[in-house]
Formats: structure tokens, C-alpha cells, sequence
């Protein structure tokens, strides 16, 4: 039986009903050699318009209905790009969450897959028809719509890959490939042949949106190849290699950047066990992702205790801290949406020294000023000035010769 390949087109590419149709091209030249299942994402712009609707009412809209708004973008792509596949001649359908079974859990805006119905895709292949299926949303145990968070269509598309046993997934985008960092930041960033999974994830993880974490995370849990690759112009894009086979391990892969972040100090809590759990416990409780988190030297008694969080979690986190303020004592708490954060990734940092302090000279030469610094075996993270990481990101590229 021919091979299954499922491809994804993100906002940038069905943006326009010219693009929808060089899309229905890329589909209808690959399902001559394989069999192909297609993830789409809303068109570029439809879900920030979509957000800024519900926004008009509340900046904190009703959780429930604020998913079942922003989903409908990709709602209307999927069936327009069946549309332009059928002006073509080809045979497609476009199926929602609900109508393959797209299980997740109830968390509004940041849902995890639970299960998805491979034989109802399975099924629509079988009778030789291109499944066009909506990126983003998924269903609730009792069917109400949820989205995966910004991003999210890579997820579906990872996930349906991983679950139907496909050849691989292609994540087709707007840029070549996975660069040394976001090419529109620095231009001459370098498009990467491969990349492993490991340094992907990381810089997924950092901030690098080319792929959502998540879908990296199922990439390489159920071991599923991934190309991105550009719709705009051929070329073989970047494989997300399974492997790692160590022989040219680059020191750094990328640098990755993120801006919406913002820093919450609990100044003078005090130093006893089980104040950083009473802090974030009941915070990744509500699927809140901590971050950087730093706990100062006491004195007397006392410490700061510093955490960065997404910005679209600042208010929770807010009423978070204003439920524990009577178990968990401090003087004042301080709230800093002016900064960004800045990574190295590279599994070459393993085996060599001194990339920090190579890090750390580049920048103060620079007159970047580090707030945090955390590391991982194969990551530096520093957290600086929002208005400083276009400028940080460039004296490091420049500095770790990536464009080389
Ligand atoms: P899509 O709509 O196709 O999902 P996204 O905008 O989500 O596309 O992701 C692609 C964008 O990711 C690129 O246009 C680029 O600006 C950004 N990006 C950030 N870091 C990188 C990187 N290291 N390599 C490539 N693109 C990156
Ligand atoms: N349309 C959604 C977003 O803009 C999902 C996606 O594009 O992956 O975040
Ligand atoms: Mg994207």
C-alpha cells in the first residue's frame, strides 16, 4: 500500500485565495506518489481578528466560548482549500475536530490531545479522498470545541502523523526551513540542513514559533520524522532528525528569542521548606507553564523568589498569588512585562566549556544588561530587557559565527 504523508500549511500559506490554490497544487503534485492527509491553519491574520472580536467585550472572555470563536478560522480554510482541490479535480473533504474524534483535555486554549480517530482517517483514505482536517481545535469528553494554543496546528498534524503511522509529516510555513534563529530578526541567519530533536524542542521551547512545542514533544515521542519546509519556494527544507549521531554536532544549533513574558518577584518570603511549592503548585495545577525560576540568597531569614511566565497567563497568576498571600508570607510583589528572554541551544555545549562566559562578554560588551540566567545541559537562558533582544540576538549570532 502506498505510503501516507501528512501535510500541514500553516496561516501564511492559505493566507489568500492565490495561496490556497498553489497549496491545492503542492497536494494535488504529491498525491500522485503517496497517499496524503492534509492539517490546515486558519488564514493568515483570521485568529488574531478573532481575539481581537472577543476582546472587544472582555479582556478575559468566557473561556468556553472564547474557543469556540477563534477555532472557526480553520473551520473556513480547510473547507475552501476541499473547494480549490476539487476545481482541480481532485477528490477531498474537510473534517472538523468533532468529526474525527480530535479528543482533548478540558483545558480551554491550551488543550492537550487525548485521542484522535485514526480509522475515521483511515476510512476517508481508503476511498480515495484527501482529508482536509481542521488544525488547532479539538473536543472536550462531551464535545465541546477547545484550541491547543497558538500555534497549534503543528500539533494536530504531529499528533494525526504519529497516530495513522505516517511516513512523515511536512510542516509546510513561509520560511526555507528551521534557521540558526529567526531569520527575520537576523537576515543572514542560516537555513539548517537537519537538526535533532533534542535542540528542536529546545528551541521550540524558547520561543522559536516555526513549530510548537507540543508537536516537537510528539515528534519525538512517537518517533515521527518532520520536515519543514517552505509552500512559497522549493527546496528541501530542514528534517527533524531522529537521530543523533553526533558526528558534527554543531557547539550552538540557534539562538531563540521570546518576548511575551512576564516576571513575577515575591521580594522578602520567607526562606522555609515549601514555600516555592506553596508558590508554584497551585499554579501548574491550572496548566500554567513556570519558566525561569530563581530563588536569591537569604538574608535574615528572607529571600526573593523570581519565576517568568507566558503573558497570557499574567492575570491567573495574579489571582494565583492574591489566593496564597495569606500561606505564603512577603513584603511586595513585583510585576515586569518589559523583558524578553534569549537562548542558546546546541548539544555541542555539552562537551565544551566557556559558551557562557563567551555569551555573557559579547553581550555586556554591548551594553545588554542579564537579569536571569538559567541553563539546561544543552541551553543558556538570559533574561533581558524587552527592548534589547533584537540586538541581543544579533551580537550572539554574530559573536557564535552562525552565518558561517
Ligand atoms: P505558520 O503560519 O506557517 O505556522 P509561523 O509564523 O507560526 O508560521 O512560524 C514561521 C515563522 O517562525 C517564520 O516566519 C519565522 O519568522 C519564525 N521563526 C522564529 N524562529 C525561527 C527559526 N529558528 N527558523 C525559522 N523560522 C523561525
Ligand atoms: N490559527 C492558530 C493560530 O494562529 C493555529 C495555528 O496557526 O497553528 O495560532
Ligand atoms: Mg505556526
Amino acid at each position: 500500500m502506498t505510503e501516507i504523508i501528512v501535510q500541514k500549511f500553516g496561516g501564511t500559506s492559505v493566507g489568500t485565495v492565490e495561496r490556497i490554490d498553489a497549496v491545492a497544487e503542492i497536494i494535488k503534485d504529491a498525491s500522485k506518489s503517496n497517499n496524503i492527509v492534509v492539517v490546515v491553519s486558519a488564514m493568515e491574520g483570521e485568529t488574531n481578528k478573532l481575539v481581537g472580536l472577543a476582546n472587544h467585550f472582555s479582556q478575559s472572555p468566557d473561556k468556553r466560548e472564547f474557543d469556540a470563536l477563534v477555532s472557526t478560522g480553520e473551520t473556513v480554510s480547510s473547507a475552501l482549500l476541499a473547494i480549490a482541490l476539487h476545481a482541480k479535480g481532485i477528490n477531498a473533504k474537510s473534517y472538523s475536530a468533532s468529526q474525527i474524534s480530535m479528543k482533548t483535555t478540558d483545558s480551554y486554549s491550551k488543550a492537550k490531545i487525548l485521542d484522535i480517530d485514526a480509522n475515521k482517517i483511515m476510512e476517508v483514505v481508503g476511498q480515495n479522498t484527501i482529508p482536509i482536517i481542521t488544525g488547532f481545535q479539538g473536543i472536550t469528553e462531551t464535545g465541546d470545541i477547545t484550541t491547543l494554543g497558538r500555534g497549534g496546528s503543528d500539533t494536530t498534524a504531529v499528533a494525526i502523523a504519529a497516530q495513522i503511522g505516517a511516513k512523515r509529516c511536512d510542516i509546510y510555513t513561509d520560511v526555507d526551513g528551521v534557521f540558526t534563529t529567526d531569520p527575520k530578526v537576523v537576515p543572514n541567519a542560516k537555513k539548517l540542513d537537519s537538526i535533532t530533536m533534542e535542540e528542536m524542542l529546545e528551541l521550540a521551547g524558547q520561543g522559536a514559533k516555526v513549530m510548537q512545542t507540543r508537536a516537537v514533544e510528539f515528534a519525538n515521542k512517537y518517533k515521527v520524522p518532520v520536515r519543514v519546509l517552505s509552500s512559497f519556494d522549493e527546496g528541501d527544507g530542514t528534517l527533524i532528525s531522529l537521530k543523533d549521531d553526533g558526528m558534527e554536532n554543531a557547539l550552538i544549533s540557534g539562538i531563540a528569542f521570546q518576548k511575551d513574558q512576564v516576571k513575577f518577584t515575591l521580594h522578602g518570603v520567607g526562606d522555609i521548606p515549601g514555600t516555592a511549592f506553596k508558590i508554584l503548585g497551585p499554579i501548574s495545577e491550572k496548566d500554567i507553564e513556570v519558566d525561569v525560576i530563581v530563588q536569591n540568597v537569604s538574608v535574615d531569614g528572607k529571600t526573593d523568589f523570581t519565576f517568568t511566565v507566558s503573558k497570557d497567563d499574567e492575570s491567573d497568576v495574579k489571582d494565583i498569588i492574591e489566593e496564597i498571600k495569606t500561606e505564603v508570607e512577603f513584603k511586595d510583589l513585583m510585576i515586569n512585562s518589559d523583558i524578553a528572554k534569549v537562548s542558546l541551544v546546541g548539544v555541542g555545549m555539552r562537551t565544551h566549556a566557556g559558551i557562557a562566559s563567551k555569551a555573557f562578554k559579547a553581550l555586556s560588551e554591548n551594553d545588554v544588561n542579564i537579569q536571569i540566567i538559567s541553563t539546561s545541559e544543552i541551553k543558556i537562558t538570559m533574561v533581558i530587557d524587552k527592548s534589547l533582544v533584537e540586538k541581543a540576538v544579533q551580537v550572539l549570532h554574530e559573536e557564535f559565527e552562525l552565518d558561517k
